[in-house]
């Protein structure tokens, strides 16, 4: 498997040909978790978050017992856990029922501009994209706001584009009952523009096309829908 991501001030200009025509390993594709993930409740890691994130700001050399500052530390972690990084908790994954393809609909089903909140997990600030989903129904349909919450799932999470990208393609794949399923994302790293280089106009993009989709003309309709 090999993935990368291009930076483009355009979105449509090419996709990457070396992901193309390739046999997918998933191995890599999990986020790594240690083996105690879920030892302790929700409730719990919101409890220990709140008290290293006091630490932290204290060693900045902030003063806690500021009205505006005291409440920070608990509501950073009720927001880690219930929010930002609630796609860590396999209980938050959305449900998905499908439905037959009771109308015989066989193009391409596009949902594109899915907006996307995630954090890169190098840097903790944000990752801000869109996600552009396409799939062939092989007799399923899905309901159309499920692709936005499944993309929306792994985004809450302390990501790399690839491997959010990766994420959502397989999950569909497994969904959809299909391996006719592509994603593309274009984002804005925070952690490139407001940091470090920043370039506020760079924005990466990332693919992942599977079956029918590593054919030029199909990707190319794809493509299409994108621009319209
Ligand atoms: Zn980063």
């Amino acid at each position: 498997m090999r993935q990368k991501t291009i930076s483009l001030n355009t979105l449509h200009k090419e996709y990457n040909e070396d992901f193309l025509n390739e046999d997918h390993d998933w191995t890599n594709v999990d986020t790594p978790m240690r083996t105690d993930a879920f030892e302790m409740s929700p409730a719990q890691k919101k409890e220990k978050i709140a008290l290293h994130f006091k630490a932290i700001m204290e060693t900045l050399g902030l003063d806690l017992t500021d009205d505006s500052l005291k409440g920070t530390p608990s509501r950073v972690a009720k927001m880690y856990v219930d929010e930002i990084f609630s796609g860590l908790l396999p209980e938050n994954k959305p449900k998905i029922a499908l439905f037959d393809n009771k109308y015989s609909y066989n193009e391409m089903l596009v949902e594109k501009n899915i907006t996307l909140y995630s954090n890169c997990e190098h840097h903790f600030v944000p990752i801000i994209g869109k996600a552009h989903i396409g799939y062939i129904s092989s007799g399923k349909v899905i309901g159309l706001s499920k692709l936005n919450r499944i993309a929306q799932y792994f985004a809450k999470r302390p990501q790399v584009q690839e491997r959010l990208t990766m994420q959502i393609g397989h999950e569909l794949q497994e969904i959809l009952e299909t391996k006719d399923v592509a994603v593309v994302i274009t984002a804005e790293h925070l952690c490139v523009s407001s940091r470090g280089i920043q370039d506020v106009n760079s924005e990466t993009v990332s693919a992942f096309f599977g079956g029918k989709f590593e054919s030029e003309t199909v990707r190319q309709e794809f493509n299409n829908y994108l621009i319209l």
